[in-house]
């Protein structure tokens, strides 16, 4: 008996409502399996504009124009230090710690515009869930996929439950796109914790805070705000979500919250101090959601591809969200399997080494993002100082920008790399004392 689905999708996140348009708009029959009912909160609330050409090819970029999410023109890192704290310069370089861009600096091919937005992710994975079904995809709201056994060898069987009853579905193939979750990461035993990072995120919202007292320029204002707290490895994020909502969370290694031995709230209160200015304009607002945690978040994946299956987005693979990576990787993760997904539906064979191009560029770009999040956190002086350098401005923005598809490594890496090198040879350099805690080993880890 044919299977009931072509392909079968497990989460309906940003990465498994994008791959179920491509592939029902290639006239695959899909299903997706989605646990909660939305709209529902999520974290990951600011993209970057290789969010764009995804939503346009998938015929969903009218739907999030017309939902009136603010506008991001650039992102912008603040610092208490940048009064204190004289120019050092190195190799020419000269630096302040306070820095922003702006996407217009850089033409990115495919992107027919200067902003990308900030989403209230409730809302915007919402639309992205209904326009799958608009495509043609089946969608299940509160379905939690509780098995997937791959004995037979023509049907992939998923077991499904719906309330209190539990019902049985096949495939050809599942896309495990169930984001921390990692479904089949953890049923296959193939998920591994970074070595090195073991974040952990506080956030919540606020109404009310004034975000242009935070800002170096009103134009500014509605930025992505990176504030550095001056405890090692550690930092602020500051979301527009609305005209007056904003996101806010403080983001540390895990074990720095275990140390401080508070609940979140006193935690986020007593890191957020540390810079009193944050603080004060924070005590102005109102919070309006209950203080949320994020943890574990930092691993890879032995392997997200094999005979019958794929793993995107968050299932394939999480770090860190210092450059608001995760959406567009989810994207852009859903866009590239499904290449390879359609091309396999033709073929009518489902077996590994059809999903190879598919690992291999995921792989790449990954390893980009890894050794970007690896630099920032071993020296982020370095990071600011590269932003303001007019010699590797353009190449920072066109990571910022998420565009690290197309295979060749971004060359400002190779330079900070260098760079790193010196100053954890050299004792004495100026930027010694600035080093972070973390060290990430040279060469990424394999999926
Ligand atoms: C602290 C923090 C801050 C972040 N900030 C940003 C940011 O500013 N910008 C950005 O781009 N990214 C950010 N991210 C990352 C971003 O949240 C994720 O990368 C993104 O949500 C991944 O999308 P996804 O579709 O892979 O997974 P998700 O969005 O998590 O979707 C997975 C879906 O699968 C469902 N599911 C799980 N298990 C099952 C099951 N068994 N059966 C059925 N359904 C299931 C879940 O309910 C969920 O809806 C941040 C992450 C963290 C931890």
């Amino acid at each position: 008996m044919a299977p009931d689905f072509d392909v079968a999708i497990i989460g309906g996140g940003p990465a498994g409502s994008t791959t179920a348009s491509y592939l029902a708009r290639a006239g695959m029959s899909v299903v997706v399996f989605e646990s909660e009912t939305f709209p529902r909160p999520h974290v990951g609330e600011s993209l970057v504009p290789a969010t764009t050409p995804v939503l346009v090819e998938i015929g969903a970029i009218d739907k999030i124009d017309e939902a009136g999410f603010p506008k991001k023109y650039g992102a912008s890192w603040s610092s208490s230090e940048s009064r204190s704290i004289p120019t050092m310069g190195y190799q020419g370089l000269s630096h302040d710690w306070s820095a922003e861009v702006q996407f217009v600096e850089r033409n990115q091919p495919g992107v027919d515009r200067d902003y990308t937005y900030h989403v209230d992710r409730g809302r915007f994975d919402a639309i992205l869930l209904r326009h799958a079904q608009e495509q043609g995809a089946t969608v299940f709201n509160g379905a939690r996929v509780l098995d997937v056994d791959f004995d037979d060898r023509d049907a992939v069987r998923l077991t499904v439950r719906f309330g209190p009853h539990s019902t049985r579905f096949s495939a050809r193939m599942v896309v495990d796109a169930s984001g921390r979750q990692t479904m089949l990461g953890r049923k296959l035993k193939v998920k591994v914790n970074d070595p090195v990072f073991d974040q952990y995120a506080v956030h919540t919202w606020f109404d009310g805070l004034d975000r242009e007292s935070l800002s170096p320029s009103t134009a500014m204002a509605d930025h992505i705000f990176v504030h550095f707290l001056p405890i090692k490895d550690t930092w602020v994020w500051q979301i527009p979500i609305t005209d007056t909502i904003t996101s806010v969370g403080v983001v540390t290694q895990k074990q720095r919250f275990a140390d401080a031995a508070a609940d979140r709230d006193a935690f986020f209160w007593e890191f957020v101090s540390s810079r009193p200015e944050l603080r004060e304009a924070l005590t102005k607002a109102e919070r309006i959601r209950p203080f949320k945690a994020e943890g574990d978040y930092s691993y890879s994946m032995k392997q997200i591809c094999g005979d019958r299956f794929v793993m995107i987005g968050d299932a394939a693979r999480f770090v860190d969200p210092i450059f608001s990576s995760g959406v567009s990787v989810a994207l852009n993760s859903a866009r590239i399997a499904s290449q390879d997904i359609i091309a396999a539906g033709k073929a009518g064979e489902y077996g590994k080494e059809r999903f190879g191009t598919y690992e291999d560029k995921l792989r790449r770009a990954v390893k980009y993002w890894y050794e970007f999040i690896s630099i920032y956190y071993r020296l982020n002086v370095l990071f600011t100082a590269f932003v303001q350098d007019p010699r590797y401005r353009i190449d920072v923005l066109k990571m910022l920008q998420g565009d690290v598809y197309d295979g060749e490594e971004p060359k400002a890496l190779a330079a900070m790399r260098e760079v790193v090198t010196a100053v954890e040879n050299d004792p004495d350099h100026l930027w010694h004392p600035y080093l972070g805690t973390l060290r990430a080993p040279t060469s990424a880890p394999s999926f």
